[in-house]
């Protein structure tokens, strides 16, 4: 579970700016923030990217999409509006492999992103 970063987080061994969590998904602020508010919310469970995730995963996919329309809410950018996104695979700039969807948000977003 503690091969990546983000497994770190998820155990505590590394710290992070924790905004929400339960025991099933864990969401924290992104490093290197592309937005005011852009915070990464990971399930515990690690899998590497949105491929590998199985018919058993459909309830976990869906407290990640619930947890980060709580973070948006908690942020103050639920009605203002936000993004959220996952990167699948190092063509879509994914570069860690624990799945993850970033809730972005704070300033006007562009459409189509690059
Ligand atoms: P990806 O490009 O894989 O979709 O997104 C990975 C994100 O993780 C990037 O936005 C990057 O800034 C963030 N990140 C990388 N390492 C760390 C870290 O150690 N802590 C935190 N909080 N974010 C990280």
């Amino acid at each position: 579970m503690s091969d990546t970063i983000f497994g770190k987080i998820a155990s505590g061994e590394m710290s992070a700016d924790i905004v929400y969590q339960d025991d099933d998904v864990v969401a924290f602020r992104d490093i290197s923030p592309q937005a005011p508010t852009h915070v990464l919310v990971i399930p515990r469970k690690p899998i590497p990217t949105l491929n590998d995730a199985t018919p058993a995963d459909a309830e976990l996919l869906g407290k990640l999409l619930l947890a980060a329309a709580k973070v948006a809410e908690a942020e103050g950018i639920a009605e203002g509006g936000y993004r959220t996104v996952i990167n699948c695979n190092a063509g879509a700039g994914q570069t860690v492999f624990h799945l993850h969807l970033h809730v972005l948000g704070g300033r006007p977003l562009q459409w189509p992103p690059g």
